[in-house]
């Protein structure tokens, strides 16, 4: 007797990537076939950017309560400041040489490969005329995020309502380190119905985020298809060098640095590790924002792999913020590769001073799209490269904004397991959830 075969559900991470691989395939045709066509702007701006829109907005929605609550509660858990202060280290130097590392690959491929000897003169012009208003528009915004003093005092918000409203998430972060700090200082009796009110926030943002995560197959195929559909192939051609210069550095840094880390660090294996943060990686790539994928890497840390929530809470949101391993590979590489464009010698020293600076900067970077721009801007001006050559690149900026991000995310739940093993926290990986995987 034959049974009918049982009919098999696909797993939400495999619907997700149907999404992104039939929204950009979409995308490609319908830019070589119908580029000026009214309905395919109808279609672009009317159905797959709402949709989009959508589940990114479902996703930033939750960040401001889940950082203020899992970084408080991660603070709070962890117990006594001594414990605090030993992990808040680990962290940050795990976070400071997974970047600089970043930065030395990127600057070593671009070094080999001088993708800006390569670029048409004519090209070069025709770039600039097209995106110097843009630029201009950054020059000014990199006038506002100059670095100094007043950086470390702005991290002390005035008002972190005011932060929580204004995207601000330093501000909202170090709200909630102190606030933390503060319930392990007070009577366990007043501390815990906090801590139990926290919870449940935790526990409802959750369920939230699982909303949103159904929303994702739709809303990445239509973030995709929106890009790919206008973007095409042309802008890709004439930076065609610099672009795969820097898609190959950092798919290095992800797959090879980041596996080996891994692998040496957490004892997990490369295959492992990147089939169990897939969910995190395509939310990465289709947002472009370490900030929406926020709630996405808290799941996947906690479900996928075991990371006890008290390091979750307080490593990851620290990481979308400040450590960005992809974004400062992707800076170290354009400022020598418009160095090269223009011709601007760069001596070692002056390659140092460039890898400290990626660093740096990285960290103050926003966790949204493009917000590395106005930081890279700054940089460009600090080693002698005309700034305005970031007319140049950002046609492109899209695509490598959707890779940078990936490197950005997995970097910090890399630090969350390499923290938890540190700290000797069993890993322990519960029963397998759908919306996490
Ligand atoms: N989009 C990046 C992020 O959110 C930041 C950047 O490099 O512009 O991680």
């Amino acid at each position: 007797m034959t049974h009918p075969a049982p009919r098999r559900r696909l797993a939400l991470h495999t619907k997700i990537l149907l999404g992104l691989v039939l929204g950009a395939v979409a995308g490609v045709v319908s830019n070589i076939y119908a580029r000026e066509s009214p309905a395919l702007k109808w279609v672009v701006d009317d159905v797959a950017q709402p949709i989009g829109q959508i589940f990114l907005r479902m996703l930033f929605m939750v960040v401001v309560p889940l950082v203020f609550a899992s970084v408080t509660m991660g603070v709070a858990s962890l117990g006594d400041l001594r414990r605090i202060g030993r992990v808040g280290v680990k962290t940050l130097v795990i976070f400071l040489l997974t970047t600089a590392l970043a930065v030395c690959v990127g600057l070593t491929l671009v070094n080999l490969i001088r993708p800006g000897d390569a670029l048409d003169p004519a090209m070069r012009t025709a770039l600039m005329a097209e995106y110097s208003s843009q630029a201009g528009e950054k020059l000014v915004a990199s006038e506002e995020t100059r670095f100094g003093v007043n950086t470390f005092v702005n991290v002390v918000p005035r008002n972190p309502v005011a932060s929580a409203a204004n995207g601000d998430m330093l501000g909202l972060i170090f709200f909630s380190l102190v606030f933390g700090i503060a319930l392990t200082l007070i009577a366990e009796e007043a501390a815990k119905p906090v801590m139990r009110l926290l919870e449940g926030i935790n526990q409802a943002v959750m369920v939230i985020i699982g909303f949103a995560m159904r929303l994702a197959p739709l809303g990445v195929a239509g973030l995709i298809f929106s890009v790919t559909a206008r973007f095409g192939f042309d802008v890709l051609k004439s930076l065609g060098l610099y672009v795969v210069t820097v898609l190959v550095a950092l798919a290095i840094h992800q797959f090879g640095v980041i596996g080996l880390i891994a692998k040496a660090f957490v004892g997990i294996g490369p295959r492992s590790f990147f089939s169990r943060a897939r969910a995190l990686m395509i939310t990465a790539f289709s947002t472009s924002s370490s900030n929406a994928t926020l709630p996405t890497t808290i799941r996947t840390a906690e479900d996928n792999f075991g990371v006890p929530p008290e390091i979750a809470g307080f490593v990851l949101p620290l990481g979308a913020t400040m450590n960005m391993n992809g974004t400062a590979l992707f800076e170290g590489v354009t400022v020598l590769f418009l160095a090269q464009v223009f011709a601007v010698q760069m001596d070692l020293v002056t390659q140092i001073v460039v890898i400290i600076m990626a660093v740096v900067t990285a960290i103050g970077v926003a966790g949204v799209p493009s917000g590395s721009i106005p930081l890279l801007v700054m940089v460009l001006g600090m080693v002698g490269v005309p700034p305005e050559g970031i007319a140049l690149v950002l046609g492109v900026d899209r695509i490598l904004d959707m890779a940078r991000t990936v490197p950005n995310v997995t970097g910090d739940l890399l630090t969350a397991l390499i923290v938890a093993r540190s700290e000797r926290l069993p890993l322990v990986v519960p029963e397998r959830s759908d919306t996490a995987a």
